[in-house]
């Protein structure tokens, strides 16, 4: 646990209202002028640190949410049919098709400074990631991810046994094509899927031990652009972390800080603020 190092401990939230946007290009205040004074703290103490991102971190480098409005060509379609094996095995060439398109979405993006701010972080002290992003967007920006719980859009595996596999992915492309074969198992022939969490599947137990580890351990949480990692964020609070939540929009998540701030310009500014 880290000491009290601030005189408001974890007695109700600190609203951080950060005259960023209105100061930053006059010239009197730096980014990491910003940064709360009490957060600053709490890292520099902190043993263990368990850092949660979600789509609000992606969106920074460009990955749409593929909600109705960026789902393209297939936005007839809801997201939920295009996510659950009974989608796919309804129609594999649509499906496979539609994660061809993001998946060349994602390879035309590029890490923001918050990844990779949070990958120089690491190799200075004891960061786990644990992420809702099937993107790889952390581990380009040179960080190690702890856990994505959501699985990861580079990875596949046989929908059929379940032997991991290496699909034909040249026909990945921001420009979408409606249908494309999905590539056969080399053990028994069934399509390979993107290993991300469908609809209507549990996730990984491997993700989430790691998460829920590094949620009882950590001393500081951050949760950065999402609302919806509430179980380990409850559960980081419950075993005493200081969490702290960095989002533009402020949520209702329960924490002890609120930092309006987006990933991109919030982390440089923390780990510069850190002399990391
Ligand atoms: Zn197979």
């Amino acid at each position: 646990m880290p000491p009290e190092v601030s005189p408001r401990g974890k007695v109700g939230v600190t609203e951080c209202q950060p005259c960023f946007r209105r100061t930053w290009n006059n010239g009197t205040m730096s980014p990491e002028s910003h940064v709360p004074d009490e957060l600053v703290e709490r890292a520099r103490v902190a043993d263990r640190i368990l850092v949660l991102t979600g789509a609000g971190m992606s969106a920074e480098s460009g990955v749409p949410t593929f909600r109705d409005e960026s789902a393209g060509l297939w936005s007839q379609y809801s997201p939920e049919a295009m996510a659950t094996e009974r989608g796919w095995r309804a129609d594999p060439p649509l499906v496979w098709a539609w994660y061809l398109w993001r998946i060349g979405i994602v390879q035309a993006t590029t890490p923001n400074a918050g990844h990779v701010a949070l990958g120089r972080w690491q190799t200075t002290q004891r960061l786990d990631i644990v992420t809702q992003n099937i993107d790889d967007l952390h581990e380009r920006g040179g960080a190690i991810v702890a856990s994505h719980l959501h699985g990861r859009l580079d990875r596949f595996h046989c929908i059929d046994c379940g032997r991991p596999g290496t699909p034909d992915l040249s026909p990945a492309s921001t420009e979408p094509k409606l249908r494309v074969p999905p590539s056969p198992c080399g053990a028994c022939g069934g399509d390979l899927r993107p290993s991300i969490v469908f609809f209507e599947e549990m996730l990984r137990a491997e993700d989430i031990d790691n998460a829920v580890e590094s949620a009882s351990a950590a001393d500081l949480t951050l949760v950065v652009g999402t609302s919806s990692v509430v179980y380990p964020a409850a559960l980081a609070r419950s075993h005493g972390s200081f969490v702290v939540e960095i989002n533009p929009n402020p949520t209702g998540l329960a924490c002890d800080l609120k930092w309006q701030t987006t990933a991109a310009t919030g982390l440089p500014a923390l780990v510069t603020r850190l002399g990391f």
